[in-house]
């Protein structure tokens, strides 16, 4: 082999491999750019009204309840985001027979609010969050900001950035399906009736990234305004795990904590918000979750003790884990179940 040959081979190698890096880079450039009209600022303004005394505690069946829907369906009209495609608005109407457990059953609705994806439109990544909360008690209000108006106006932030980079050409190359529902804090209604209702098929499901109460600091956490705990991210799915892991390194440098993903963990917070539903079903899931504190539950869950900054930062990497699933080479699937399978 004569010098010249080689050197064209090399140079080419070369060549190729800025090409790569630059590909990497301009992705990255993206991202973060996306990732960063997820403001502390914008999370506090819808933060406010959604619980607002005028949402009334927001209790599934009610007036407060179907408020609040009413304001997800119009921030997701004023956006130019669509309801899913099999959809005739953006309410999934829940029957009130479906609430047996409810004293007087009445029936409600989940608000969906959909991206298509550019490539693969027919995988989904799901990203939930329950709107719903435990309502009044005589004149008291129960505003549950942190549970989970924290969650539902991250989805509507993480929603607007997607919406943002698909508008300017770099939308997601799989279908982003937002689901706020109802009925969580009376039984996991809402999720259930969706995992049993699907708009997209639950084969073509993905995950369900799943945030419920990330807005706050745990006692257990006092002083650290750097961490959140996962819980259930490697369950079903290996892959999900480590990308989670990979873009929190790359992007956004939280402290993830697994404490309560422990299989023993006395609390089993694993099974007690709406991504068990879709991990029943065997969807691979991510819990983002805060902790419990002094106001959970309690009328003393109001907007202003929100740490708004922190959950911007936690936002920020829900956003990038769902980028990552919708626009990697690779789709994610529950690979620790066939793995299991094949053992059995
Ligand atoms: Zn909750």
């Amino acid at each position: 082999m004569t010098l010249k040959p080689l050197l064209t081979l090399l140079q080419g190698a070369f060549l190729m491999f800025c090409m790569i890096t630059a590909a990497q880079n301009s992705d990255d450039n993206f991202r973060e750019r996306y990732a960063a009209t997820i403001t502390a600022e914008d999370l506090s303004t819808l933060l406010y009204t959604v619980a607002s005394d005028s949402m009334q505690g927001r209790m599934t069946g009610t007036e407060g309840q179907k408020m609040a829907a009413d304001y997800l369906r119009t921030f997701y009209q004023n956006h130019n985001i669509p309801p899913a495609p099999t959809m005739e608005g953006y309410y999934q109407e829940i029957p009130a027979e479906y609430f047996t457990r409810m004293e007087n059953p009445v029936r409600s609705e989940n608000v969906i609010a959909y991206i298509e994806g550019t490539e693969l439109p027919d995988q989904v990544v799901v990203l939930s969050a329950h709107y719903d909360h435990v309502g009044m008690d005589g004149d008291t209000i129960y505003n549950g900001a942190d549970d989970d108006g924290s969650g539902t106006v991250a989805l509507m932030e993480i929603a607007e950035a997607f919406q943002l980079a698909k508008e300017q050409g770099h939308g997601p190359k799989r279908s982003l399906l937002f689901l706020h529902v109802a009925g969580e804090e009376i039984g996991l209604y809402g999720s259930r009736y969706y995992t049993e209702h699907p708009i997209i098929p639950l084969a073509q499901t993905l995950c369900d990234l799943n945030t419920d109460m990330i807005g706050r600091i745990d006692p257990l956490k006092n002083g650290n305004d750097n961490y959140i705990y996962l819980i259930g991210s490697d369950k079903l799915s290996q892959a999900l795990h480590d990308l989670s892991e990979e873009v929190n390194n790359r992007y956004v440098q939280l402290e993830l904590d697994y404490t309560f993903n422990a299989d023993d963990d006395p609390n089993r917070f694993y099974y007690r918000s709406d991504h068990y539903n879709f991990a029943e079903k065997n969807i691979p899931v991510i819990f983002y979750f805060n902790g419990v504190h002094e106001d959970y539950h309690r009328p003393t869950d109001t907007p202003d003790k929100i740490n708004y900054p922190l959950m911007a930062k936690r936002a920020q990497l829900i956003f990038h884990t769902a980028w990552e699933v919708a626009n990697r080479q690779d789709r994610i699937f529950a690979d620790k179940l066939s793995e299991q399978k094949e053992q059995n």
